[in-house]
Parts: structure tokens; C-alpha cells; sequence
């Protein structure tokens, strides 16, 4: 194990042009969703596909979902899969799709043209996800280059529509092909972690948006009597909220860096354009973070009673809604084979210890955590996912493929 884990890690270190030259292409070929204006990501996964077929899979699967809205007609989704000793099986799921740049003059290069400054590597896409595809790439490509044999089935997973919702990338993949996976698989998506590489998102908070409308009667500013005035009563709703619900939902739980719920008041509708009319109608949203031990369903009753029994005392209707409600599927353990393989992969390549975390947005990884497949989302990154001038540090992805490798290996 010693011995052949030492041949992959100098392997790997050796790829580094190769590294740099795969970035390359892929940040030349722009795989925008239809709904960010772009063709899909058909031209980018013939590119994977083609690098992949030099490393001859043992199989390679296309889950391909039909989409009328881009050229091609299909959101192409890839499987490579490389037989191992029969120890188990390793997923390893990366995107294809990108965001959009954005405003161009805030790029200093042209984010589609990739510019190498030292260890850095700038482009669209370079860390969000070209990171997991080339280190899980270079990581599968070290045991045909070695000759070994890894110790678990390794399955490279190249998916579609992540930045718009997953519904013709993984999800289509795991609703089409549910025997691909088993809840005894190691699921690995490296698309978030720190720069230190030591975080390992196994759970992640529900999300919840709500949108308060509230109504009362327009009417003159100098004669309120005649007029009920939303913007007091939403301003008195948006504070007993503020007080209600982390007080009702209050749990903590260490594994999250905020480690409570969060209730967040931000947007907030325009109303009257003059300052002396009473405002007949207010709108004000809620961004709500909530621990995956709480269910929606109650967060929403309680906001809702709250909310309702402050309009009845101001006089006014209030209508509430969920705008965008996602609870958070239960966490992957922290004990999980997958989390202790990685740790132990984090501590042999980057000696330091890694630990399991929540987070409070969602990723992908609910997709597979949803279905009882224990997933784990971990890489090395340095946090510039849809920023303008993204980049990735070959370092990085170098340290990234090794941790793969060695998690390939079944260290
Ligand atoms: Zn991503």
C-alpha cells in the first residue's frame, strides 16, 4: 500500500502540464444551461469523453436527458467507470456547466481563454468544476499509468444542469438509473471546501424563502385615522418574527459554523412613491436557514401565526407564501466511510486533520443524500466559484487528485 500510494503521488505531481493543458481546453469550451443563455454542455462533454477514451474505461455510460432548448437536443451526462479489486465502489461527481462571466470589464482576461500566472490558473470555470474533473481525472489516469489496480470500483460521474437546479444532470441520473448507486458506495462531489482542504460538508440547512403581502387601506398621511398603514404593521411583523422564530427554533448544533438557525429579513417591495400617502400595501421577504432536524412545515405555521396575529391587531391582512422551500435531506453520518476515507486521504497529502461540517447552503450532494446515499462534499479550493477572474491553484488540483488516489486506493 505504502509503495504503490508513493508511485501515484509522484505520478500525479509529474501531470502538472497535462494538468494545465486539460484547464485549457475546457475553459475554451463554455458549457452554459439554456437557462443562462447558453447551448448546453453537449461540445464540452464530447471534450471529457475524449480524454476520457485515452484511459480506456472498463465502461463508459451516456444518461444523456433530452432538452428541445439546446442544439444538441440532449443534456449530456457522463459515467466512466474503472474496474477495481472488488472492495467496494467510489463516486466521483463533477459538473460540466458554468455561470456565466458576468460583467466583462470586471474580468482582467477573457474568462473564456485560460491565463496561467504562477500557480494560479485563471477562467470561467476553473474552480467551479473544472477542479473535480481534472483531479479526479488525473487521479484515475495515475493507476493506468502505474498499472494498479485500485482497491474499489472508481465511477467518474461528469453531470449536466447543476448551476440551474440538477433536474437534467444528477437528478435525471439517479431517477433514470437508480442501480447505479448503493448506499454502500463512497460518494465524493468536489465542488466546495475551504483552502485548507480539512472541510467535509456532510449535512447542509433547509432553506426556506418567504414572502409576506400585507394589506390594509391607502389613505391621505395626515388623516391615519382613515387608513390602515401596512409598512407599521409589516415593521412590527418583520420584529415579533425576528423574535419568534430563533427563539422557537432554537436547537444548535456544533457541526455548523453558524451553529443555530438563521431567520433573515432582506428584501423589501417599493410602496408608495410619496412620503405623505399611507401605504395601503407592503411585501417583505424572509430568508430562512434551518437546522435539517427541523421540518418546513412547522417553521412556515408558526411564521405564519405570528405574522397573522400582528396584521388582526394592526388591522390588516397578511398573505403568506414559500417562494422557494428546499428541506434539507438527512445528513450524511459524520463516521461514514466516506468521511473517514477522505480524512484520512486529507491527512496523508495535506497533514492536516479534516472534519466533518454543515453548511448553510445547499448542494448537489442532497440529490444522493435524499435517496440514502451517503455523500460527501469536500475539495481544496480557495472559495471564487462565480466570481469574476475565478481561478484554481495547480497546487490544488494536484494535492486534490492525490487525495482522490488515495481514497482509490482504500487507504
Ligand atoms: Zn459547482
Amino acid at each position: 500500500m505504502i509503495e504503490a500510494w508513493r508511485g501515484l503521488a509522484a505520478r500525479i505531481a509529474g501531470y502538472e502540464e497535462e494538468i494545465v493543458r486539460f484547464q485549457s481546453e475546457l475553459v475554451a469550451c463554455p458549457a452554459l444551461g439554456p437557462d443562462n443563455g447558453g447551448r448546453g454542455e453537449s461540445d464540452k462533454a464530447a471534450l471529457v469523453r475524449d480524454w476520457l477514451d485515452r484511459l480506456a474505461p472498463d465502461e463508459i455510460m451516456e444518461i444523456d436527458a433530452p432538452d428541445e432548448r439546446v442544439p444538441s437536443g440532449r443534456r449530456p451526462n457522463l459515467a466512466a467507470l474503472f474496474k477495481g479489486r472488488g472492495r467496494g465502489r467510489v463516486w466521483v461527481l463533477s459538473h460540466l456547466d458554468v455561470v456565466p462571466p458576468g460583467e466583462p470589464s470586471l474580468w482582467d482576461s477573457d474568462p473564456f481563454v485560460l491565463r496561467r500566472d504562477g500557480d494560479r490558473l485563471y477562467g470561467r470555470g476553473t474552480e467551479d468544476n473544472h477542479q473535480g474533473i481534472v483531479s479526479s481525472y488525473f487521479a484515475a489516469r495515475a493507476f493506468r499509468d502505474e498499472g494498479l489496480l485500485p482497491a474499489l470500483d472508481v465511477g467518474l460521474l461528469f453531470v449536466a444542469d447543476e448551476e440551474t437546479g440538477s433536474g437534467l444532470g444528477l437528478d435525471y441520473v439517479i431517477e433514470s438509473k437508480p442501480d447505479l448507486f448503493s448506499p454502500d458506495d463512497l460518494i465524493i462531489v468536489p465542488d466546495a471546501g475551504d483552502e485548507y482542504g480539512t472541510m467535509i460538508e456532510i449535512s447542509e440547512k433547509s432553506m426556506l424563502w418567504l414572502k409576506f403581502t400585507v394589506r390594509g387601506r391607502q389613505c391621505h398621511a395626515s388623516t391615519p385615522d382613515r387608513g390602515v398603514n401596512t409598512l407599521r404593521a409589516s415593521a412590527r411583523m418583520i420584529t415579533a418574527l425576528d423574535e419568534a422564530l430563533p427563539r422557537t427554533f432554537g436547537n444548535r448544533d456544533p457541526l455548523f459554523s453558524i451553529p443555530f438557525s438563521t431567520f433573515e429579513p432582506t428584501k423589501k417591495e417599493a410602496n408608495v412613491p410619496n412620503v405623505n400617502t399611507i401605504p395601503g400595501e407592503d411585501v417583505f421577504f424572509f430568508d430562512a436557514r434551518v437546522l435539517p432536524g427541523y421540518d418546513l412545515a412547522e417553521v412556515k405555521a408558526r411564521a405564519r401565526t405570528v405574522a397573522e396575529s400582528i396584521a388582526a391587531e394592526q388591522g390588516a391582512s397578511v398573505e403568506m407564501e414559500a417562494v422557494q422551500e428546499a428541506q434539507a435531506p438527512p445528513p450524511t453520518p459524520a463516521d461514514a466511510p466516506v468521511a473517514r476515507a477522505l480524512a484520512r486521504a486529507v491527512a496523508a497529502v495535506h497533514g492536516r486533520e479534516a472534519l466533518p461540517m454543515g453548511i448553510g447552503g445547499g448542494t448537489v450532494a442532497a440529490f444522493f443524500r435524499r435517496r440514502g446515499l451517503p455523500a460527501a462534499v469536500w475539495s481544496t479550493i480557495a472559495h471564487n466559484a462565480h466570481a469574476p477572474n475565478e481561478f484554481a491553484l495547480i497546487s490544488n488540483l494536484v494535492a486534490d487528485a492525490k487525495i482522490l488516489a488515495h481514497v482509490f486506493l482504500g487507504g
